[in-house]
């Protein structure tokens, strides 16, 4: 931002105006304008620094400043920055998807490029209308998706997001059915693990029968669920949510826009749960946040559909920026580095520090759950503080220590990039106990 735009934006906190930018939150007086950064840190324009432990939004999880990926990008900009997708192929996209998919392993085999998470959500749902068109079926299209579940912001991922926040938009799409997520901390239905039998599992299962097994064509489900503070369903939930899809003729779509791109220590949550998807959606950490970039993975029976006698795959209309070179460029530097085994096992091997710091940090005034490098942190509230309010508390008591998490409700999530080091580590599980600290304090 130049200097004149910082200058619009302190001039307007806190005191009536119109400036021309539409934000995404209204600013306080305390937030930050971002001015630089550099591995794991944030500089403002202030000069003021802080500790990123939440990798931008799960996006700059390889750091700012990588210099393969810079270089890899300004390289491809001074050489051709946009090919005209109508009229000509590019190297770079095709190369792109090759190696995603072979980073993904079975069953994916096609990959579409896209710019975002909501536009791979969408495509995913084009892609169910269109597997199941071919098959003779095109009742198929209601879409399942849990309550209190992200997807995105486009009309499709809005509908299938189960949140009264999204309601403003209404109406929502029609076709789309919620049902209650796998969340221990809170089961919807009252019960314990084990004894509870996963109900929320077999509850998949009664909503596809009362809706009509012959009319529902998609499960979405997020592996971990952001909006509820990082829910990691019950060890056998996947396995059993994949044979219910199986039973009934329904595809499995993972949205990995947050737990893909080695987030959970493996290339993707699919392999840390174990279960094979139809169809996955990428984003966020897929370019570290060095170009906008997502992309819908296909299992072998679904790009099936797209595929013509040649066993070319092609889905249109697109996105103008879809498969662009910079975005590419950026995607390939970024998965060199994240595909490295040292990289994914040191997530794996971070995420267990942060995991034993985080659970000493905040001992027994909240729950630690995640995998890899993704917590989220139950916070219930102490008597003398209304229910609800310690995430946003939280995350503002870390934001005046010099430290950025994303909290909400009674939790807040955790995401440092996968080059934190141990100190920092650290200093997040230790940031986060003294924010805590300080709201129990009467
Ligand atoms: N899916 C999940 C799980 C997300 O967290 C998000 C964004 O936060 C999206 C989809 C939408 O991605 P985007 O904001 O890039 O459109």
């Amino acid at each position: 931002m130049s200097l004149k735009g910082v200058d619009i934006v302190r001039e307007h906190v806190g005191s009536p105006g119109r400036p021309a930018f539409c934000y995404e939150m209204p600013p306080a007086p305390e937030t930050p304008v971002f001015a630089s950064g550099d591995g794991v840190w944030l500089t403002d324009d202030r000069g003021r620094r802080y500790l990123d432990g939440i990798s931008g939004i799960f996006v700059a999880s390889l750091g700012y400043g990588s210099a393969p990926i810079i270089d890899a990008m300004t390289t491809q900009l001074r050489k051709l920055a946009f090919s005209p997708p109508l009229h000509g192929l590019h190297e770079e996209p095709i190369a792109l998807a090759e190696e995603l998919v072979r980073f993904a392993g079975a069953p994916f085999d096609c990959a579409k490029l896209l710019n975002g998470g909501s536009e791979a959500i969408e495509a995913a749902l084009r892609v169910t209308r269109l597997y199941f068109r071919r098959r003779g079926k095109p009742h198929k299209t209601k879409i399942i998706s849990n309550y209190n579940g992200y997807h995105g912001a486009t009309y499709g991922a809005l509908s299938l997001t189960g949140r009264p926040d999204v309601q403003r938009f209404e109406p929502r799409l029609p076709g789309f059915v919620h049902v209650w997520p796998p969340d221990c901390f809170a089961c919807p239905f009252g019960k314990e693990y084990p004894s509870c039998g996963i109900t929320c599992a077999g509850a998949v299962e009664q909503t596809i029968l009362a809706e009509g097994s012959d009319s529902v064509a998609a499960v979405v489900v997020e592996p971990l669920i952001h909006l509820l503070g990082m829910v990691v369903p019950p060890a056998e939930y996947f396995a059993e949510i994949r044979a219910i899809c199986d039973r009934h003729d329904v595809l499995l779509i993972f949205d990995e826009i947050v737990t893909g791109c080695g987030r959970t220590g493996r290339a993707f949550a699919a392999q840390t749960f174990a279960v094979e998807p139809d169809l996955l959606c990428a984003g966020k950490s897929l370019s570290g946040g060095y170009a906008p970039l997502s992309a819908l993975l296909m299992s072998e029976r679904v790009s099936w559909a797209l595929r013509d006698d040649d066993g070319n795959a092609a889905l249109a209309p697109s996105h103008t920026y879809a498969g662009n070179p910079v975005s590419a460029v950026a995607g390939r530097a970024a998965l060199a580095l994240i595909a490295r085994e040292e990289t994914l096992a040191r997530v794996r091997d971070a995420g267990a520090l942060l995991a034993a710091e985080l659970a000493a940090a905040v001992g027994s005034r909240g729950r630690v759950r995640g995998v890899g490098l993704l917590y989220g942190v139950k916070l219930p509230a102490p008597p003398h503080r209304a229910a609800g309010e310690m995430g946003k508390a939280v995350e503002s008591r870390c934001r005046e220590r010099g430290m950025i998490v994303r909290g909400e409700s009674d939790w807040i999530v955790v995401a440092p990039a996968y080059v934190t080091t141990d100190a920092e580590l650290r200093q997040i599980a230790r940031t986060i106990g003294a924010a805590i600290d300080e709201l129990w304090a009467r």
